[in-house]
């Protein structure tokens, strides 16, 4: 559930981090680009000022027409409020008339690494309440607004560092914010720069004119300040959809778990159908009969149930009922198709001793040989011991034998009742369980059990089948103590239907041959 809950959280988090990320890295790169333009652009004026004036030969500087040269050039720019001559950190002369002669505009804070020289704050003595920046290259100064440097675009970013970076042995950074010198590592490349640097996002796009190049920067912190809440959101409605997807899971698991629901489910689309398992005449080794033994066609992928688990699974949660109606609708449509091939094969069903107690036993086996128009005596009926013990067993037996069916005891010496019981119940057949088929053959307790069972079953005039034959001394064991039918691997597992049709041939005309020689035969799979 913790997992559920915190996955998805955490890759809802990572991604909008992700998504944050490449945002600060546009923004980053595009206010880099636009302090390389501003840059380059007042760089170019200043360099074309110098050029100019200095190209007018070798009159002095401050001569009238190289003033009016000045006022001209700052008339032509939008960009230039005055040009001046320096002297020093003096201003000699500029295109203003007199009014900036003899100032004195102080140190620059700043000088390249090529000797252009900047001042970022100048306040003029004509203007005092106004804010310049100066640019100075061979003597010649260029006045602007303070903002149209570098100014306007910590407005539109303010959380970042910008500005210029010029590349040396240690670099200088020119603009506003603190700069880590890591952020400024590579320039001798040249190359632009869009990356995660010492805990912030640095992007540096080289000049094409100059050596400079625009640094922008926008620390982590600030990036993801501006995702907190949906960073919180996120958060939280990923560990809701999380433990959302969780509980359909879960829910479909235990449904898919639930064997109740499968079983009901199933019953609902009839995926069962009857497997045959053959029963033999040990003396001829002829098929006489089968047993139908109910199977559960599961979908494609789940795993196997068998009947020794669904059956009692079924009569847990009072399903047995539907489940017997199930197997004698099967047992409705085959046994016409197995009379058509073989008129005097009988087919054994298993009853649940609540089927018996109810009722509905009987009233499924009358309307079973109603339909089929069966002959009653090729129709067995299986009993549990349990069964037996059910209160009103007696009289459900003799109705159901009053129909005409033969009744078989099954797994007889399994459960509690004692053999002297079995003798106030009228009944057909025994059914000798495995456990003492298996044990006749060995020299154990079980042999001498199993063989007061067939006595006695043989001295109330019961026929017995001994179960889960599966070798030829267990076959040899059984035939010499009296038992005249077998059922077990050795002559067949329980096939389906048509697998039933396509053996039945063989099964029913076998050669004449000893029961050692039947028993000899090579177990089906
Ligand atoms: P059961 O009635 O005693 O059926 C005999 C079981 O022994 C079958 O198991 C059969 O496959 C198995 N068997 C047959 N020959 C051999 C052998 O040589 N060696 C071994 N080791 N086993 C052998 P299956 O088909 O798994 O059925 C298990 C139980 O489920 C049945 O025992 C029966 O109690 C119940 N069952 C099966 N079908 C139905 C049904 O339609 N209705 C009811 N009420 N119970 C059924
Ligand atoms: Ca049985
Ligand atoms: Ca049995």
């Amino acid at each position: 559930m913790l997992v559920a809950a915190v996955v998805p959280t955490f890759m809802g988090i990572a991604l909008l981090d992700y998504f944050a990320f490449e945002r600060a890295k546009n923004q980053a790169q595009t206010v880099s680009k636009a302090v390389l333009k501003r840059a380059d652009d007042v760089l170019t004026q200043l360099w074309e000022v110098s050029r100019t004036l200095g190209d007018m030969g070798n009159s002095p500087p401050c001569a009238a027409f190289a003033r009016a040269e000045m006022g001209k050039l700052v008339l032509q720019s939008p960009l230039l409020r005055a040009i001046a001559v320096l002297d020093g950190s003096r201003v000699a002369c500029s295109s203003l008339g007199h009014s900036m002669d003899k100032v004195d505009i102080g140190q620059p804070d700043f000088v390249s690494v090529r000797g252009v020289k900047v001042w970022s704050d100048v306040v003029l003595p004509a203007a005092p309440n106004l804010h310049y920046s100066a640019l100075a290259d061979g003597g010649y100064a260029i006045f602007l607004n303070r903002g149209d440097f570098l100014g306007a675009a910590e407005l539109l970013a303010p959380h970042m560092t910008l500005g210029l970076a010029y590349p040396g042995t240690a670099a200088q950074f020119l603009g506003s914010g603190n700069v880590d010198p890591a952020w400024m590592e590579g320039l001798e490349d040249r190359v632009p720069v869009t990356e995660e640097r010492a805990g912030a996002v640095v992007a540096l796009t080289p000049s094409s004119k100059f050596s400079f190049f625009a640094m922008a920067t926008l620390p982590k912190h600030a990036y993801l300040h501006d995702m907190a809440l949906t960073r919180w959101i996120v958060g939280v409605t990923g560990a809701l959809a999380g433990l959302l997807v969780f509980t359909v899971i879960f829910w479909q698991s235990r449904r898919a778990l639930d064997l109740r629901t499968q079983l009901q489910r199933a019953i609902h689309n009839r995926d069962f159908y009857l497997a045959y398992q053959p029963i033999v005449d040990l003396r001829s080794g002829a098929w006489v009969g089968a047993e139908a033994l109910l199977r559960w066609r599961r979908p494609l992928g789940a795993e196997a149930i068998g009947p020794d688990i669904f059956i009692p699974a079924a009569e847990r949660f009072g399903l047995s009922g539907d489940l017997a109606t199930m197997v004698f609708d099967l047992a409705r449509q085959d046994i016409p198709v197995i009379a058509a091939q073989a008129p005097d094969f009988y087919v054994s069903l298993n009853l649940a001793p609540s089927e018996l107690c109810s009722g509905k036993g009987r009233a499924l086996t009358q309307r079973l040989l109603e339909v089929t128009g069966r002959d009653p005596k090729l129709l067995f009926i299986e009993l549990t011991e349990r069964g037996l013990l059910e209160q009103n067993a007696k009289e459900r037996i003799e109705e159901l034998r009053a129909l005409g069916v033969r009744i078989a005891i099954d797994d007889f010496g399994t459960g509690y009742s004692s053999l002297a019981y079995l003798a106030s119940f009228s009944l057909d057949y025994l059914k000798l369980d495995k456990l003492f088929t298996q044990g006749i053959a060995d020299k154990g307790p079980r042999r001498t059990v199993a063989i007061q069972i067939v006595e006695l079953a043989r001295s109330l005039d019961l026929d017995v089948i001994a179960e889960g034959v599966e070798t030829t001394e267990q076959a040899m064991a059984v035939s010499t103590h009296g038992v005249a039918k077998a059922q077990g691997w050795l002559y067949g597992r329980a096939v389906p239907l048509d697998e039933l049709l396509r053996r039945l041939p063989e099964g029913l005309r076998p050669p004449p041959r000893a029961p050692q020689a039947i028993a000899q035969e090579v177990p089906a799979s």
